[in-house]
Protein backbone atom coordinates (compact mmCIF):
# COMPACT_ATOMS: atom_id res chain seq x y z
CA UNK A 1 0.00 0.00 0.00
CA UNK A 2 1.40 3.74 -0.77
CA UNK A 3 2.26 5.62 1.83
CA UNK A 4 -1.05 7.68 1.81
CA UNK A 5 -3.74 5.20 0.01
CA UNK A 6 -7.35 7.21 -0.74
CA UNK A 7 -9.70 6.62 1.98
CA UNK A 8 -13.44 6.07 1.58
CA UNK A 9 -14.50 7.06 4.64
CA UNK A 10 -17.74 6.14 5.36
CA UNK A 11 -20.08 6.58 8.45
CA UNK A 12 -19.42 10.60 8.77
CA UNK A 13 -21.68 10.67 12.46
CA UNK A 14 -20.88 11.77 16.15
CA UNK A 15 -17.22 9.51 15.82
CA UNK A 16 -16.47 9.39 12.23
CA UNK A 17 -17.01 12.82 11.33
CA UNK A 18 -14.16 14.64 13.84
CA UNK A 19 -11.56 11.26 12.80
CA UNK A 20 -12.26 12.08 8.76
CA UNK A 21 -11.06 15.05 9.77
CA UNK A 22 -8.30 14.06 11.59
CA UNK A 23 -7.39 12.07 8.44
CA UNK A 24 -7.41 14.80 6.10
CA UNK A 25 -5.29 16.87 8.72
CA UNK A 26 -2.76 14.06 8.51
CA UNK A 27 -3.10 14.72 4.14
CA UNK A 28 -4.68 11.59 3.34
CA UNK A 29 -7.11 11.79 0.19
CA UNK A 30 -10.14 11.23 2.10
CA UNK A 31 -13.77 11.11 0.18
CA UNK A 32 -16.44 11.38 3.02
CA UNK A 33 -20.26 9.47 2.63
CA UNK A 34 -22.87 9.40 4.86
CA UNK A 35 -26.78 8.64 4.63
CA UNK A 36 -27.49 11.58 6.60
CA UNK A 37 -27.42 15.15 4.44
CA UNK A 38 -26.23 16.75 8.01
CA UNK A 39 -23.81 14.25 8.42
CA UNK A 40 -22.53 15.26 5.11
CA UNK A 41 -22.58 18.78 5.54
CA UNK A 42 -21.11 19.21 8.60
CA UNK A 43 -18.27 17.30 7.49
CA UNK A 44 -17.57 19.45 4.55
CA UNK A 45 -17.58 22.18 7.04
CA UNK A 46 -14.65 21.01 8.46
CA UNK A 47 -12.68 20.44 5.28
CA UNK A 48 -13.72 16.88 4.58
CA UNK A 49 -14.50 16.29 0.43
CA UNK A 50 -17.27 14.30 0.79
CA UNK A 51 -19.01 12.59 -2.32
CA UNK A 52 -22.91 11.61 -3.48
CA UNK A 53 -21.61 8.37 -4.56
CA UNK A 54 -19.74 6.00 -2.49
CA UNK A 55 -19.63 2.85 -5.00
CA UNK A 56 -17.41 5.52 -7.32
CA UNK A 57 -15.60 7.03 -3.93
CA UNK A 58 -15.07 2.71 -3.13
CA UNK A 59 -13.58 2.00 -6.42
CA UNK A 60 -11.12 4.57 -6.08
CA UNK A 61 -9.78 4.10 -2.53
CA UNK A 62 -6.71 2.08 -1.12
CA UNK A 63 -8.78 2.02 1.66
CA UNK A 64 -12.46 1.71 2.71
CA UNK A 65 -12.99 3.10 6.30
CA UNK A 66 -16.30 2.22 8.15
CA UNK A 67 -17.56 3.89 11.19
CA UNK A 68 -21.41 2.52 11.71
CA UNK A 69 -24.22 2.17 14.26
CA UNK A 70 -23.87 -1.59 14.00
CA UNK A 71 -22.68 -4.90 12.40
CA UNK A 72 -25.97 -4.93 10.69
CA UNK A 73 -25.21 -1.99 8.58
CA UNK A 74 -21.45 -3.16 8.11
CA UNK A 75 -22.44 -6.39 6.70
CA UNK A 76 -25.67 -4.76 4.52
CA UNK A 77 -23.32 -2.34 2.95
CA UNK A 78 -20.58 -5.03 2.02
CA UNK A 79 -22.79 -7.20 0.55
CA UNK A 80 -25.41 -4.92 -0.74
CA UNK A 81 -28.79 -4.58 -0.09
CA UNK A 82 -32.58 -4.83 -2.29
CA UNK A 83 -30.90 -6.18 -5.11
CA UNK A 84 -27.97 -2.79 -5.14
CA UNK A 85 -24.23 -3.57 -5.26
CA UNK A 86 -22.63 -3.32 -2.08
CA UNK A 87 -18.93 -1.93 -1.17
CA UNK A 88 -17.28 -5.39 -1.72
CA UNK A 89 -18.30 -5.77 -5.54
CA UNK A 90 -17.39 -1.91 -6.13
CA UNK A 91 -14.22 -2.00 -4.59
CA UNK A 92 -10.86 -2.93 -6.79
CA UNK A 93 -9.33 -6.12 -6.07
CA UNK A 94 -7.08 -6.05 -2.79
CA UNK A 95 -8.70 -2.92 -1.13
CA UNK A 96 -8.33 -2.75 2.30
CA UNK A 97 -11.57 -2.79 4.52
CA UNK A 98 -10.73 -1.28 7.75
CA UNK A 99 -14.10 -1.04 10.10
CA UNK A 100 -13.65 1.26 12.87
CA UNK A 101 -17.29 0.46 14.22
CA UNK A 102 -18.24 -1.74 17.58
CA UNK A 103 -20.53 -4.49 16.58
CA UNK A 104 -20.94 -8.70 17.71
CA UNK A 105 -17.51 -10.47 17.48
CA UNK A 106 -19.57 -12.56 15.13
CA UNK A 107 -20.60 -10.16 12.79
CA UNK A 108 -16.86 -9.13 12.85
CA UNK A 109 -15.74 -12.68 11.56
CA UNK A 110 -18.64 -12.74 8.72
CA UNK A 111 -17.69 -9.24 7.49
CA UNK A 112 -13.64 -10.31 7.31
CA UNK A 113 -14.98 -13.71 5.70
CA UNK A 114 -17.26 -11.69 3.28
CA UNK A 115 -14.43 -9.35 2.42
CA UNK A 116 -11.39 -11.61 2.15
CA UNK A 117 -13.85 -14.50 0.37
CA UNK A 118 -13.86 -11.49 -2.48
CA UNK A 119 -10.60 -10.71 -3.04
CA UNK A 120 -9.91 -7.59 -0.55
CA UNK A 121 -8.35 -7.81 2.68
CA UNK A 122 -10.02 -6.92 6.35
CA UNK A 123 -9.23 -5.61 9.75
CA UNK A 124 -11.52 -4.53 12.63
CA UNK A 125 -10.48 -2.30 14.80
CA UNK A 126 -13.09 -0.63 17.27
CA UNK A 127 -12.09 2.72 19.26
CA UNK A 128 -12.52 3.90 22.72
CA UNK A 129 -11.94 7.68 23.58
CA UNK A 130 -15.50 8.90 22.84
CA UNK A 131 -16.19 12.01 20.57
CA UNK A 132 -13.60 13.87 22.51
CA UNK A 133 -10.84 11.50 21.56
CA UNK A 134 -12.02 11.49 18.61
CA UNK A 135 -11.67 15.13 17.96
CA UNK A 136 -8.39 15.42 19.64
CA UNK A 137 -6.69 12.49 17.52
CA UNK A 138 -6.38 10.44 21.19
CA UNK A 139 -8.58 7.51 20.60
CA UNK A 140 -7.51 3.90 21.51
CA UNK A 141 -7.56 1.18 18.74
CA UNK A 142 -7.95 -2.56 19.34
CA UNK A 143 -7.02 -4.08 15.94
CA UNK A 144 -8.30 -7.53 14.60
CA UNK A 145 -5.69 -8.31 11.39
CA UNK A 146 -3.56 -10.33 9.87
CA UNK A 147 0.26 -8.79 10.96
CA UNK A 148 0.55 -7.36 7.23
CA UNK A 149 -2.23 -5.42 7.54
CA UNK A 150 -1.86 -3.98 11.07
CA UNK A 151 1.33 -2.67 9.42
CA UNK A 152 -0.39 -1.29 6.52
CA UNK A 153 -3.15 0.57 8.78
CA UNK A 154 -0.89 1.31 11.64
CA UNK A 155 -0.41 5.10 10.22
CA UNK A 156 -3.95 5.47 9.33
CA UNK A 157 -5.35 4.51 13.10
CA UNK A 158 -2.01 6.54 14.33
CA UNK A 159 -3.65 9.81 12.49
CA UNK A 160 -6.75 9.23 14.60
CA UNK A 161 -5.45 7.78 17.92
CA UNK A 162 -2.67 7.87 20.09
CA UNK A 163 -2.72 4.08 20.84
CA UNK A 164 -2.91 1.07 18.54
CA UNK A 165 -2.79 -2.33 19.91
CA UNK A 166 -2.76 -5.47 17.86
CA UNK A 167 -5.04 -7.99 19.63
CA UNK A 168 -5.07 -10.77 17.43
CA UNK A 169 -6.24 -12.15 13.82
CA UNK A 170 -9.56 -11.31 12.60
CA UNK A 171 -12.11 -9.54 15.21
CA UNK A 172 -9.62 -9.68 17.78
CA UNK A 173 -10.47 -6.29 18.14
CA UNK A 174 -14.12 -6.31 18.89
CA UNK A 175 -13.72 -9.20 21.38
CA UNK A 176 -10.86 -6.85 23.24
CA UNK A 177 -13.25 -4.17 23.11
CA UNK A 178 -16.06 -6.62 24.58
CA UNK A 179 -14.01 -7.73 27.36
CA UNK A 180 -12.92 -4.46 28.53
CA UNK A 181 -16.27 -2.87 28.47
CA UNK A 182 -17.66 -5.92 30.40
CA UNK A 183 -15.32 -5.41 33.11
CA UNK A 184 -15.55 -1.38 32.78
CA UNK A 185 -19.78 -2.21 33.23
CA UNK A 186 -19.50 -4.37 35.82
CA UNK A 187 -17.04 -2.32 38.08
CA UNK A 188 -19.13 0.76 38.23
CA UNK A 189 -22.59 -1.17 39.22
CA UNK A 190 -19.96 -2.44 42.17
CA UNK A 191 -18.40 1.04 42.85
CA UNK A 192 -21.88 2.30 42.60
CA UNK A 193 -23.50 -0.04 45.17
CA UNK A 194 -20.65 0.60 47.40
CA UNK A 195 -20.75 4.24 47.44
CA UNK A 196 -24.66 4.05 48.32
CA UNK A 197 -23.65 1.35 51.17
CA UNK A 198 -21.54 4.30 52.38
CA UNK A 199 -24.16 6.47 52.42
CA UNK A 200 -26.00 4.55 54.54
CA UNK A 201 -23.69 3.29 56.99
CA UNK A 202 -22.73 6.77 57.43
CA UNK A 203 -19.23 7.32 55.51
CA UNK A 204 -18.37 10.34 53.46
CA UNK A 205 -18.08 10.17 49.91
CA UNK A 206 -14.63 11.15 50.25
CA UNK A 207 -13.86 8.90 52.82
CA UNK A 208 -14.61 5.74 51.11
CA UNK A 209 -12.58 6.87 48.15
CA UNK A 210 -9.34 7.85 49.90
CA UNK A 211 -9.64 4.16 51.00
CA UNK A 212 -10.96 2.26 48.10
CA UNK A 213 -8.27 4.02 46.25
CA UNK A 214 -5.51 3.31 47.53
CA UNK A 215 -7.04 -0.67 48.41
CA UNK A 216 -7.87 -3.57 46.93
CA UNK A 217 -11.10 -1.74 45.30
CA UNK A 218 -8.99 0.70 43.02
CA UNK A 219 -10.53 0.96 39.54
CA UNK A 220 -10.79 3.07 36.84
CA UNK A 221 -14.56 3.63 37.42
CA UNK A 222 -13.53 4.96 41.14
CA UNK A 223 -10.70 6.59 40.40
CA UNK A 224 -11.24 8.11 37.03
CA UNK A 225 -14.85 7.75 36.55
CA UNK A 226 -16.11 8.51 39.90
CA UNK A 227 -19.59 8.06 39.83
CA UNK A 228 -20.36 10.41 42.89
CA UNK A 229 -19.28 14.22 42.70
CA UNK A 230 -16.06 15.53 44.65
CA UNK A 231 -13.10 13.20 45.00
CA UNK A 232 -12.22 13.20 41.04
CA UNK A 233 -13.38 16.49 39.83
CA UNK A 234 -13.08 15.70 36.39
CA UNK A 235 -15.74 12.92 36.65
CA UNK A 236 -19.05 13.45 35.06
CA UNK A 237 -20.70 13.15 38.16
CA UNK A 238 -19.51 16.68 38.96
CA UNK A 239 -21.46 18.02 35.82
CA UNK A 240 -24.42 16.71 36.46
CA UNK A 241 -23.55 13.01 34.86
CA UNK A 242 -22.86 14.93 31.12
CA UNK A 243 -21.25 11.98 29.07
CA UNK A 244 -18.60 11.33 28.59
CA UNK A 245 -19.87 7.16 27.78
CA UNK A 246 -23.30 7.75 27.58
CA UNK A 247 -25.56 5.33 28.86
CA UNK A 248 -27.27 4.04 25.86
CA UNK A 249 -23.76 2.63 24.47
CA UNK A 250 -22.41 0.88 27.80
CA UNK A 251 -26.07 -0.57 26.97
CA UNK A 252 -24.91 -1.29 23.71
CA UNK A 253 -21.76 -2.83 24.48
CA UNK A 254 -22.98 -4.89 27.36
CA UNK A 255 -25.20 -6.33 24.55
CA UNK A 256 -22.52 -7.12 22.58
CA UNK A 257 -20.66 -8.76 24.76
CA UNK A 258 -23.78 -10.74 26.29
CA UNK A 259 -24.16 -11.87 22.50
CA UNK A 260 -20.77 -13.25 22.81
CA UNK A 261 -21.15 -14.84 26.54
CA UNK A 262 -23.85 -16.24 24.88
CA UNK A 263 -22.61 -18.22 22.12
CA UNK A 264 -19.19 -18.92 23.91
CA UNK A 265 -21.49 -20.91 26.44
CA UNK A 266 -19.37 -18.73 29.46
CA UNK A 267 -21.16 -19.65 33.10
CA UNK A 268 -21.48 -15.60 33.27
CA UNK A 269 -24.29 -14.11 35.96
CA UNK A 270 -22.65 -10.66 36.68
CA UNK A 271 -21.83 -9.95 32.30
CA UNK A 272 -25.98 -11.02 31.76
CA UNK A 273 -27.15 -8.73 35.00
CA UNK A 274 -25.06 -5.72 34.22
CA UNK A 275 -26.56 -5.60 30.69
CA UNK A 276 -29.90 -5.71 31.90
CA UNK A 277 -29.17 -3.42 34.61
CA UNK A 278 -28.09 -0.52 31.81
CA UNK A 279 -30.91 -1.38 29.24
CA UNK A 280 -33.14 -0.43 32.31
CA UNK A 281 -31.11 2.63 32.79
CA UNK A 282 -30.95 3.93 29.29
CA UNK A 283 -34.88 3.22 28.65
CA UNK A 284 -35.49 4.76 31.83
CA UNK A 285 -33.87 8.51 30.83
CA UNK A 286 -29.96 7.01 31.28
CA UNK A 287 -29.26 6.99 28.00
CA UNK A 288 -27.86 10.14 26.76
CA UNK A 289 -26.75 10.62 30.96
CA UNK A 290 -23.11 9.28 31.29
CA UNK A 291 -22.88 5.58 32.29
CA UNK A 292 -22.01 6.61 35.66
CA UNK A 293 -25.50 7.80 36.58
CA UNK A 294 -26.41 4.67 37.14
CA UNK A 295 -25.28 5.04 41.15
CA UNK A 296 -28.64 7.59 41.03
CA UNK A 297 -31.06 4.56 39.69
CA UNK A 298 -29.43 2.76 42.80
CA UNK A 299 -29.77 5.68 45.15
CA UNK A 300 -33.36 6.29 44.28
CA UNK A 301 -34.36 1.92 44.16
CA UNK A 302 -32.96 1.96 48.05
CA UNK A 303 -34.96 1.87 50.90
CA UNK A 304 -35.04 5.03 52.76
CA UNK A 305 -35.45 2.91 56.24
CA UNK A 306 -31.73 2.38 57.45
CA UNK A 307 -30.19 5.34 56.69
CA UNK A 308 -28.14 6.97 58.70
CA UNK A 309 -29.97 10.41 60.58
P1 LIG B 1 -23.52 7.78 14.88
O1 LIG B 1 -24.88 7.17 14.80
O2 LIG B 1 -23.37 9.20 15.29
O3 LIG B 1 -22.79 7.66 13.43
C1 LIG B 1 -22.96 6.58 12.56
C2 LIG B 1 -23.16 7.16 11.16
O4 LIG B 1 -23.19 6.10 10.20
C3 LIG B 1 -24.49 7.92 11.04
O5 LIG B 1 -24.24 9.27 10.66
C4 LIG B 1 -25.25 7.14 9.95
O6 LIG B 1 -26.03 7.97 9.13
C5 LIG B 1 -24.09 6.52 9.18
N1 LIG B 1 -24.43 5.40 8.35
C6 LIG B 1 -25.18 4.29 8.65
N2 LIG B 1 -25.24 3.45 7.60
C7 LIG B 1 -24.50 4.03 6.61
C8 LIG B 1 -24.17 3.65 5.27
N3 LIG B 1 -24.59 2.50 4.73
N4 LIG B 1 -23.40 4.49 4.54
C9 LIG B 1 -22.95 5.66 5.06
N5 LIG B 1 -23.24 6.08 6.32
C10 LIG B 1 -24.00 5.26 7.07
O7 LIG B 1 -22.67 6.83 15.80
P2 LIG B 1 -21.27 7.17 16.51
O8 LIG B 1 -21.51 7.68 17.89
O9 LIG B 1 -20.42 7.94 15.55
O10 LIG B 1 -20.67 5.70 16.69
C11 LIG B 1 -20.16 4.97 15.58
C12 LIG B 1 -19.62 3.65 16.08
O11 LIG B 1 -18.58 3.91 17.04
C13 LIG B 1 -20.66 2.78 16.80
O12 LIG B 1 -20.46 1.45 16.42
C14 LIG B 1 -20.38 3.03 18.28
O13 LIG B 1 -20.75 1.93 19.09
C15 LIG B 1 -18.88 3.23 18.26
N6 LIG B 1 -18.36 4.05 19.36
C16 LIG B 1 -18.97 5.22 19.70
C17 LIG B 1 -18.46 5.99 20.73
C18 LIG B 1 -19.11 7.30 21.12
O14 LIG B 1 -18.74 7.85 22.18
N7 LIG B 1 -20.04 7.83 20.34
C19 LIG B 1 -17.33 5.54 21.45
C20 LIG B 1 -16.72 4.35 21.07
C21 LIG B 1 -17.24 3.62 20.01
Amino acid sequence: MSEKPAIAFLGLGHMGGPMAVNLVRAGYPVAGYDVVPAALEAAAAHGVATVSDPLDAVARAGVVLTMFPSGRHVLDAYRGVEGKPGLLEAAAPGTMFLDCSTINVDEAREAAALAVGAGHRSVDAPVSGGVVGAEAGTLTFMVGAEAEDFESVRPILEAMGKRVVHCGGHSAGQAAKICNNLILGVSMIAVSEAFVLGEKLGLTHQSLFDVASAASGQCWALTTNCPVPGPVPTSPANRDYRPGFAGALMAKDLRLALNALQSTGVAARLGPLASEIYDTFAAEGGADRDFSGIITDIRAKSQNDGSPA
